[in-house]
């Protein structure tokens, strides 16, 4: 019988993007002091494979086009955009125009169901279109300084009373403590190889980053085409620093960064961008750093599924979260409520509903 009274009641494998949104559903409802998280890398590290830090970010028309895609990224802006308007300065979260330009297929009917719902949508006239493009939309999006986000939500989680550990483990039954009921699993990449997990549908997707320097650039701009993303993004309160990439290269682990896709990408990015070209004077944007990350893909789509986890002959609720691919931020949110979801009806009663 569950008692609910320790802190690992809860436990949350990984503190990426994806483990970090449980938590917060979690804080929410009132349940921050049973949560402990135990990962190898926490917020404020930077690591080859730990993905989150690497993160563009923003909302964007990326993710997939099935109905799970669809309903996660209207959850995720809406609680993106509710911190842009609340508590910006402190989660690093802005709300910026945004400008999204294809050059042949263009996915109407997702943008159909992104209209209804975007601030301040609207299509492109052919006059506004750059050459080559066949269609663009405006909106406001949202904007993050992922790494900042990333310290922004543990403090605020250590806060309502979450427990952080850091320990690298080698199997699941591995953070189940003897009070332990829930196991959520959010090991990104790590899907792939995890003893008992190993699902073979789980890919790395590289992605080559640049971090600028480039003062007044505040339009994020996305541009689709055959076989590329480009994208400028203006990363909130950062002193001027902005994001440029990139590749989508599926099936590709490698973590080296490469000169000729740097300059590839400023290439792609000063086109993009009339205000990107007119930064530093008209000189364009002061390369800071570079690096690449490997989005967490899976065939099909994240896998958010409740099953069970047998340790020493008793049965744990065991939710797999995880296979974000390029839109942890602007899934996570809504991946969370739904592997809680799958657990709603264990949880103890919940008496607080935290601010956050
Ligand atoms: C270049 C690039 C640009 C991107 N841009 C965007 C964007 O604009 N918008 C957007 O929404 N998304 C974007 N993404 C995608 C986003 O970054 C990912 O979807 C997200 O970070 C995945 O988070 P995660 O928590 O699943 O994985 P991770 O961040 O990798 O976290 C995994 C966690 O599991 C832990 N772990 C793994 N194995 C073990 C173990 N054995 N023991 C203990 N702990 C373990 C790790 O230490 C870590 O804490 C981008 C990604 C890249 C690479």
């Amino acid at each position: 019988m569950a008692t609910w009274t320790a802190k690992d009641s809860i436990v949350i494998l990984g503190a990426g993007i994806i483990g970090l949104d449980v938590a917060l559903v979690l804080v929410r409802k009132g349940l921050g002091h049973l949560v402990t998280i135990v990962a190898e890398h926490l917020p404020g590290d930077t690591a080859p494979d730990y993905t989150s830090p690497w993160a563009g970010c923003n909302y964007s028309s990326i993710s997939g086009s099935d109905a799970n895609a669809l309903r996660w990224d209207r959850l995720g802006y809406r609680h993106l955009l509710s911190l842009a308007t609340q508590h910006s300065a402190e989660s690093y979260v802005a709300r910026t125009s945004s400008t999204e330009i294809w050059d042949d297929v263009v996915p109407s009917d997702k943008i159909k169901i992104m209209s209804e719902y975007l601030e301040k949508f609207a299509v492109l006239t052919p006059e506004q279109l750059p050459e080559g493009a066949a269609f663009g939309v405006t909106f406001n999006t949202v904007t993050l300084h992922a790494p900042k986000h990333l310290q922004w939500l543990r403090a605020t989680l250590e806060k309502a009373g979450v427990t952080f550990i850091r320990r690298s483990v080698p199997d699941l039954p591995s953070v189940v403590g003897p009070q332990t009921e829930v196991v959520f699993n959010c090991i990104g990449n790590a899907a792939s190889t995890f003893t008992g997990v190993q699902d073979p549908k789980c890919y790395p997707t590289r992605g080559q980053v640049l971090v600028v320097r480039a003062p007044g650039v505040t339009r994020n701009m996305m541009r689709y085409g055959d076989g590329y993303i480009t994208y400028v993004i203006p990363r909130p309160l950062s002193n001027d620093q902005v994001i440029l990439g990139g590749y989508l290269q599926k099936n590709v682990g490698d973590h080296a960064t490469y000169d000729h896709e740097t300059q590839d990408i400023l290439k792609r990015t000063t086109a993009l961008s009339s205000q990107l070209r007119e930064s530093n004077g008209g000189k364009g944007p002061e390369v800071l750093g570079v690096a690449s990350g490997l989005r967490p893909s899976r065939e099909g789509g994240a896998r958010v599924e409740r099953v069970e986890l047998l340790v020493d002959g008793r049965a744990r609720a065991l939710v797999h979260n995880y296979g974000a691919g390029g839109t942890g931020y602007q899934a996570g949110y809504g991946m969370a409520l739904d592997a809680v979801k799958t657990i709603e009806a264990l949880l103890p009663s919940q008496s607080v509903s935290a601010s956050l």
